[in-house]
């Protein structure tokens, strides 16, 4: 990751004194604000106004903790380098547009400019006033545009390459995001066929004792009725009865 793009940024959103807090807060978490205001040599408040002002920009978040004797709250923070990037490429893509503009303009439309006090003005502005500057009374003269056409050129090639470096780093970012995704899905995918398959061994542990439960009460019928039967069979036989029964028909006989 390029510190320089995440520096950049924080220049653009809270002024040329905040670049540094892009080092503070690079490649880290949590920062705590004292630390942060003591590397850049400035008060607690200045440090929470500028870092107030990139979180408006979405660039830093926060947590804050208590502190339990005092009372009172420390923030921590932490640089959004996605959110950093994402905005830094819609304001270079928004100047690389104005200077395209301009080379449009320098490569079809004339400009003046006084020689005396080398203000330039457009060719209209020029006719307007009679090719007599208005500050000085100085005759406009044809402005050379070359000069101002390579100074764009230059520009736009400094912007390009910056471009290019952001959506390298975009990249990159949305690569390990996807990553993650994708490694968040497979876990849960995974957690859901350990949860289906536990379910199912639960299913088969009751399925299981449900049938010993039956097996066991059929058992306890079986021998139940068995015994019955046996008690039955018992009762029905009625073997001293009729062999006393014979010995008294004896007896009588
Ligand atoms: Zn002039």
């Amino acid at each position: 990751m390029n510190i320089e793009l995440l520096r950049d940024v924080v220049v653009m959103v809270a002024g040329k004194n905040a670049g540094q807090i892009a080092d503070s807060l690079f490649d880290k978490k949590n920062v705590n604000e004292f630390i942060i205001a003591k590397k850049l040599g400035l008060t607690i408040n200045q440090a929470r106004n500028i870092l107030y002002k990139l979180s408006d920009e979405g660039l830093v978040s926060f947590i804050r903790k208590k502190d339990r004797k005092k009372g009172w709250y420390t923030y921590f923070w932490t640089f959004n380098t996605d959110k950093a990037l994402v905005l830094l490429q819609k304001h270079v893509l928004k100047e690389i547009g104005q200077l395209e503009h301009q080379l449009k303009s320098r490569e079809q439309k004339r400009f003046y400019i006084c020689p005396s006090c080398h203000t330039e003005v457009t060719e209209e502005t020029a006719l307007l006033h009679n090719f007599i500057c208005s500050e000085c009374g100085e005759v406009y003269q044809l402005n050379d545009n070359k000069k101002a056409i390579t100074e764009v050129n230059s520009s736009m090639n400094k912007l390009k390459r910056q471009l290019e470096e952001i959506n390298k780093e975009i990249g990159i970012i949305d690569e390990k995001k996807m990553k993650k995704i994708e490694s968040d899905r497979k876990k849960i995918e995974k957690e859901k066929m350990e949860k289906r398959r536990k379910a199912q061994l639960e299913r088969n542990k009751a399925k299981k004792k449900l049938m010993k439960h039956k097996v066991k009460k059929i058992k306890k019928t079986k021998k139940f009725l068995k015994h019955k039967k046996i008690k039955k069979k018992f009762i029905k036989k009625p073997v001293k009865k009729t062999a006393r029964k014979k010995k008294h028909s004896k007896k009588k006989r």
